[in-house]
């Protein structure tokens, strides 16, 4: 199905904030639309969503997955949204193939909206197929990593790597209506960007060496993990460009990077 032809595609970081951007027309979801202007469409984007948090790593290979709405409470114009594109089952087999660890094929779950809300901008047509992986709950930092680098390979082969999550992520210390976000969340963003820019990534696994800010951060760390995906996909030779460097409701960052 993939021939050399393949352009080789970026390891990208989203921070996807809240299910409204999907809906929403604003200056993070323009970042978005912005990223995917900057490289040429994939033949595929295999998606490893904070919102698909499982015991043990598992795929999907579904040929047509679901459109799934992992969230609450929000306006039903939301779960009108449908993000119906292909699925990639070979591709999905060689995911498989390339991670040493056990990963098992499952198709109870679909298209999230960590990854439904992000692709819904960066490529309204869904006509390109989209494969889930899932962050494995019991998998340490430096797994995730490795994982990370397993898949690179997957680059060539026109796909784009797709990490959805968010970097500073404390829905216990959110702030409705604040604009920025606290000192700790700008401090443990731009401590994590430092290491990021200077290629640090063994800083970057280890976040508690960014100090306190690194215990508000976040309370789980399923939002954080999709980064070091891709972070191990990436090579010391790609380009970083940082897009949506900000804060918002006081303890959510929506900071992406994209490696090409
Ligand atoms: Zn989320």
């Amino acid at each position: 199905m993939m021939t050399d032809k393949a352009k080789r595609m970026p390891a990208l970081f989203v921070g996807h904030g809240s299910p409204m951007n999907a809906i929403e027309d604003n200056t993070y979801t323009k970042g978005w639309e912005e990223l995917a202007r900057k490289f040429p469409k994939p033949e595929a984007v295999l998606a490893i969503s904070a919102h698909w948090y499982t015991k043990g790593s598992r795929i999907n290979d579904a040929v047509n997955p679901e459109t799934i709405y992992d969230m609450y409470g929000f306006p039903e114009e939301l779960y009108q949204v449908t993000y119906h594109a292909p699925g990639a089952p070979e591709l999905a087999h060689l995911t498989k193939k390339l991670i040493s660890r056990d990963v098992q094929i499952d198709n109870s779950w679909g298209i999230d909206h960590g990854t439904w809300s992000v692709l819904h901008k960066m490529y309204p047509a869904a006509d390109i197929p989209v494969y889930q992986l899932s962050v494995d709950r019991n998998a340490s930092a430096e797994s995730h990593f490795q994982i990370g680098q397993e898949i690179r390979a997957l680059r060539e082969q026109g796909v784009l790597l797709l990490g959805s999550g968010n970097i500073v992520h404390n829905l216990s210390r959110i702030s409705w209506g604040m604009a920025g976000g606290y000192p700790w969340a700008d401090e443990f963003d731009h401590y994590i960007k430092e290491k990021i820019s200077a290629r640090q990534y063994q800083e970057v696994i280890q976040h508690q060496s960014a100090g306190v800010s690194a215990d508000l951060a976040f309370v789980t760390p399923e939002h954080f993990y999709p980064l070091l995906y891709v972070l191990g996909a990436s090579t010391p030779a790609d380009k970083l460009t940082v897009v949506n460097d900000y804060r918002t409701l006081g303890s959510i960052s929506m900071t992406c990077y994209l490696f090409t």
